[in-house]
């Protein structure tokens, strides 16, 4: 009998346990929430200045109202050059505390992975200018396809190759190759740049996180781009991740699953959950 009344006891013990961890939950939860919506607030608050004093300053500078002097001509450059970072940054923001609530409608259709490489390019070519460092874009033999949001597939593939022109020195080479790898779509997107610290790895798709070696050498950022990318990645049922070493380069290797393109799949959209 003492027996009984002991494991009764100990039950008792571990459901009070139980209940509590579940109010710490979903207090958490709720304290998320909030944050994410004091986000997206402050995020869509803030666009608008940002927005008219980045079109007056243009204004300014183009000489619409009255001609610039010779030397106020930087000052509105770089005016203009922050105004157009800080809005990047708030639209960043606001991407991301959408993607936190779940509540970013994406488009649900098949995709051509292959087919998006021309504009991917398109996008990431005016980043080498006349850098001297060679953008290798290798496209398939095959389709690559998976379901999903083309723009936000599109997205990941762009910030993973600025990332790369951007990390890497001139000499240096970025390749981008895709194909199907024991049944899952694979993007891998290789460069010879800065590389990431082995211990710097585990924070790398954390908001906010630059490397050491990338503050120390002063290329500007604002460590949102790896948590965007990530965030499209799950959204997309898939997964990412890096291998580098230290002044060695690094690998980014993206894997979603696969589609079947055939006539009978239909489009549309819904909500990414
Ligand atoms: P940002 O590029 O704006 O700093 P990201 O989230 O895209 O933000 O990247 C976060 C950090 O990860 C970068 O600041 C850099 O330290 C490191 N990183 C990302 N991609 C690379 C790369 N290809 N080579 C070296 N470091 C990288």
């Amino acid at each position: 009998a003492r027996d009984v009344t002991e494991q009764r006891h100990s039950q008792e013990v571990l459901i009070a346990a139980l209940d509590k961890e579940r109010d710490a939950v979903d207090r958490l939860r709720s304290l998320d929430q909030a944050k994410n919506e004091f986000v997206s607030t402050v995020s869509h608050e803030l666009r608008t200045p940002v927005t008219s004093i980045v079109g007056y300053t243009e204004m300014l500078r183009d000489g619409s109202i009255v001609e610039p002097l010779p030397d106020q001509v930087p000052l509105l450059d770089s005016i203009g050059r922050n105004g157009q970072r800080l809005i990047a940054m708030i639209n960043d923001l606001l991407m991301l505390s959408g993607l936190d609530a779940r509540t970013v409608h994406w488009r649900h259709d098949p995709v051509d992975l292959a087919a998006t490489l021309t504009s991917v390019e398109d996008a990431v070519r005016p980043l080498v200018g006349r850098r001297r460092l060679a953008l290798d874009v290798r496209r398939p033999a095959d389709a690559v396809p998976v379901l999903g949001d083309r723009a936000q597939l599109e997205r990941v593939m762009v910030n993973l190759l600025s990332n790369a022109v951007k990390f890497t020195e001139d000499g240096g080479t970025v390749t981008l190759e895709m194909g199907v790898e024991a049944g899952e779509a694979v993007v891998r997107v290789r460069d010879t740049g800065i590389g990431i610290p082995v211990a710097e790895q585990g924070a790398l798709f954390e908001r906010f996180f630059r490397s050491t070696t990338a503050q120390s050498r002063q290329i500007q950022g604002t460590g949102l781009g790896l948590s965007i990318v990530s965030a499209i990645v799950s959204a997309h049922g898939g997964s990412i991740e890096v291998e580098s070493a230290h002044l060695e380069g690094s690998v980014f290797t993206v894997r979603l699953p696969l589609a079947d393109l055939g006539p009978s799949r239909s489009a549309g959209s819904r909500v990414v959950e």
